[in-house]
């Protein structure tokens, strides 16, 4: 099989394409994070952290910056208005940009005190907000302003936006990191990514039940990831998981089979499903963003 890729299970055959190669959409950045993509706009957003910019990726193959002083952005997302909903480091908090431009604050504070620093963020069919708060915004002054955390855990936190009710929906992480939901919502992933500063914390994907709509039950351990460590990943319309790694990006089936890999040049931090027929892979891996097709595409979310 052509392609830059590693299989593991003849089922990855049919979720890729032959004759297909990686292409670099954009370079020279410090770390990439954060890729959202906006069908309506057709473009592709996506972080560099250190350089506290958003970029936008055009499907003419321009590249702009699309918010500067960007509050250290890290993870993005979109709600099923169309608007952004960012993670940023700076201010420790959740952000909604506003179809006029205006940002809104989600959520800055638990319990009355100042978050960590927000990493990745996904938006439920229902309207809830749910993301991870680990500290890696805080720990130095190169992807945030060096804190001390007043959190007392590193939390997985749910957001009511009718309410405003913020809860922290699991804690039993050293560094939680990126999340998703599967196809049904009936089950929530996050990455356990606290390997990266020390060595006994393992280097998985968590799964939970997700009880009632809104509170998280069972969790266990889903899948390991080699080698590297799991940040950002999507699930997509067959339900399978596809995630970051060091060597690429690494493709799971629900049961945390790993079908195959896509190899990429760099330490892949996140993707996502889009382009203007929505059956593209767009990987930011730290100094670039790389696109390639793929015979699958973005789960869609339960109807409400
Ligand atoms: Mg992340």
């Amino acid at each position: 099989m052509n392609g830059p890729y590693e299989i593991f299970d003849n089922r990855f055959r049919d979720l890729v394409l032959l004759n297909v190669s990686l292409r670099k959409l954009s370079g020279g950045h410090l770390w990439t994070e954060g890729p959202v993509w906006f069908p309506a706009h057709q473009c592709l957003l996506f972080s560099d952290i250190p350089n506290q910019k958003i970029y936008r990726w055009m499907c003419d193959g321009t590249v702009n910056v699309f918010r500067d002083h960007s509050s250290f952005a890290n993870g993005n997302t979109r709600d099923a208005q169309g608007r952004l909903i960012s993670c940023q480091h700076g201010t420790r908090s959740v952000t909604r940009t506003e179809h006029d431009g205006t940002i809104t604050v989600l959520a800055d504070q638990f319990e009355g005190k100042p978050l960590n620093s927000p990493n990745d963020v996904v938006v439920k069919s229902d309207g809830s907000v749910w993301f991870t708060d680990p500290t890696y915004g805080i720990l130095s002054d190169y992807e945030g302003y060096k804190s001390t955390p007043e959190q007392r855990h590193h939390n997985v936190f749910r957001l009511d936006t009718v309410t405003g009710e913020l809860a922290s929906v699991a804690h039993d992480f050293a560094q939680p990191n990126g999340l998703a939901f599967s196809r049904d919502e009936k089950r929530l992933y996050v990455a356990e990514s606290g390997q990266s500063h020390d060595d006994t914390v393992p280097s998985v994907i968590r799964v939970y039940d997700v009880v009632g709509g809104n509170r998280l039950e069972n969790g266990r351990d889903f899948a390991a990831i080699e080698p590297g460590l799991p940040d950002g990943f999507r699930v997509d319309c067959h339900d399978n998981v596809w995630t970051s790694a060091a060597d690429g990006v690494h493709c799971l089936d629900a049961n945390g089979v790993l079908l195959g890999k896509i190899l990429v040049p760099e330490t892949v931090s996140n993707l996502t499903f889009g382009g203007p027929r929505d059956n593209e892979l767009l990987i930011t891996a730290t100094t670039s963003v790389y696109a390639i097709h793929v015979n699958t595409a973005a789960a869609r979310g339960p109807k409400t």
